[in-house]
């Protein structure tokens, strides 16, 4: 099928359920808090999307039981929503997804439970600025390695690692288009990024180790050493200039 052109038309689709994730995803960042169980995010986040008008994306996705990913400490990604009860000093990724007028919005964030360790927080902070030296790097004529090469380049240089096994990718009206992202990878290779690609930039960073496990649940994905992770992601267009970030508010 290869990487799938948006028209304006569609871009403007794409720029609502874009902002229907990130509002969504800002309520939930505030209702974080020691004490909770991680399901009552999942019924903020029900009750959010309804409000607005949107579908969740995850739910149903492969049989994928909740609304949103709720990943804690060194859980990386995938994480179902339940009775786990979040503490003081915990690091936790949410990540949703909103369907609106056919399309998709996909963005992850993470976020401290209260007071959390200097080391929590400069890998926290280390990996939205390996998101934002992602997007820095999305320009027509430039390739996805490029993209894939800033990420890991960013992580890397201060000590980190980006997970291997699990991507970012293209994103429109289904939630995983073509292609696929790698957050590591070689400048100057790869498909050619033109105005009207639209892709998930999502990287992994892990404090320790970039290997991986799947917990019992079959879904979540967790640090093969247990070391902390955090995952921050955006829904972004190429455009003819700057690259526009569709997941915000
Ligand atoms: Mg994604």
């Amino acid at each position: 099928m290869g990487i799938i052109i948006k028209s304006d038309e569609e871009i403007a689709a794409m720029r609502q359920a874009g902002r229907i994730t990130a509002t969504v995803l800002e309520v939930l960042k505030l209702q974080v808090r020691p004490g909770m169980k991680t399901k009552e995010l999942d019924v903020i986040a029900a009750r959010e999307l309804e409000r607005l008008g949107a579908k969740p994306s995850f739910k149903g996705y492969q049989g994928f039981p909740a609304n949103l990913c709720i990943s804690v400490n060194d859980e990386i990604v995938h994480g179902i929503p339940g009775e786990r009860i979040l503490a003081e000093g915990d690091i936790v990724s949410l990540d949703i997804g909103a369907i609106f007028m056919g399309f998709q919005g996909d963005a992850a964030t993470t976020v401290g439970v209260g007071k959390i360790s200097p080391q929590a927080k400069q890998l926290i902070e280390a990996t939205e600025g390996a998101l934002k030296a992602g997007i820095a790097a999305a320009h027509p004529g430039a390739r996805l390695g490029d993209i894939s090469a800033a990420i890991q380049y960013y992580a890397e240089s201060r000590g980190y690692s980006v997970v291997r096994e699990y991507t970012g990718h293209g994103i429109g009206r289904e939630m995983h288009e073509e292609p696929q992202i790698p957050n590591f990878g070689l400048p100057g290779t790869g498909p050619m990024l033109k105005k009207g690609v639209t892709l998930a930039l999502e990287p992994m960073v892990n404090a320790g180790d970039w290997r991986t496990r799947v917990g019992d649940d079959h879904w979540t994905v967790l640090t093969a050493d247990g070391s902390l992770s955090a995952h921050f992601e955006h829904t972004i267009a190429i455009t003819d200039g700057e690259p526009e970030v569709l997941t915000i508010v």
